[in-house]
């Protein structure tokens, strides 16, 4: 469907959890290189090959390492065009740093030991507590509370939350954007969290508004993904390796 016609097509996909497996330390994931053999093939047919991670733009590029796609990083806040190496960061200075302050302000030795980790994403600031118990999730909560009620913006992922700068609009708001002015009727988009259900139904509304014509949505699904995301998909596999032989099948 997508090689039909692939000058008026796009193929987005999520890295972590979709591409590949998630693992313990998020620095420790790696992206099969069958994966980067289909997404470049892909490229070079289709008008639009995405990567569309929560993670900061230099390091999903990194990590997918296929130069001739479309990188867009902390969940659409940076963008890496085909190609291109330096990112377009799509926030002010001032915005930028309130989450930063936030974490100065609160962060306490108590969360090391509770389990928690902190990583620095520029604008986006993320807890993670994977492998710690239920009292740490709590202890998350809190700082969750307490974030918001600065006024910043929460988000659940697989073991993580983030706190984020206000008003930002995510993955739907970027795969929006992504499409925009480039003749895009056709599109396949896979995720496995909720960030990816966010801009499945950003991508469902397009099609019922006519924006676009044909939709593709695959969830990989998981016991911590949403399980709306495999409610509303048209493909559900139960493991990044199922998507990475459906991206092999496209590529040929
Ligand atoms: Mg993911």
């Amino acid at each position: 469907m997508l090689l039909d016609d692939p000058d008026s097509s796009a193929l987005i996909t999520d890295v972590d959890g979709t591409l590949c497996r998630i693992v313990g330390r998020p620095e420790r994931a790696v992206v099969p290189a069958r994966a980067r053999t289909s997404l470049g093939t892909l490229a070079e047919r289709l008008e639009v090959v995405a990567c569309v991670s929560g993670r900061p733009v230099e390091v999903v590029s990194r990590m997918v390492d296929v130069p001739s796609l479309t990188y867009i990083g902390n969940h659409g806040l940076e963008l890496i065009e085909p190609g291109g190496s330096a990112p377009v960061v799509e926030l002010d200075a001032e915005d930028a740093a309130l989450t930063s302050a936030f974490i100065r302000e609160h962060d306490s030795p108590f969360w090391v030991s509770a389990g928690i980790r902190v990583e620095d994403k520029g604008p986006i600031q993320a807890l993670h507590w994977r492998g710690a118990d239920e009292r740490t999730e709590a202890t998350v909560h809190e700082i969750a509370d307490l974030a918001a009620a600065s006024g910043l913006d929460i988000h659940w992922g697989r073991k993580v939350m983030e706190i984020r700068p206000p008003g930002m609009e995510g993955k739907a708001g970027a795969v929006e954007s992504l499409l925009e002015g480039r003749g895009i009727r056709t599109v396949a988009f896979a995720g496995d969290d909720r960030t990816d259900l966010e801009a499945a139904i950003r991508l469902k509304e397009m099609k019922e508004s006519g924006e676009i014509d044909r939709l593709v949505l695959v969830a990989v699904s998981s016991t911590e993904g949403p399980p709306e995301l495999v409610e509303i998909a048209d493909v559900v596999v139960d493991d990044p390796d199922r998507w990475l032989e459906m991206l092999q099948g496209l590529a040929g």
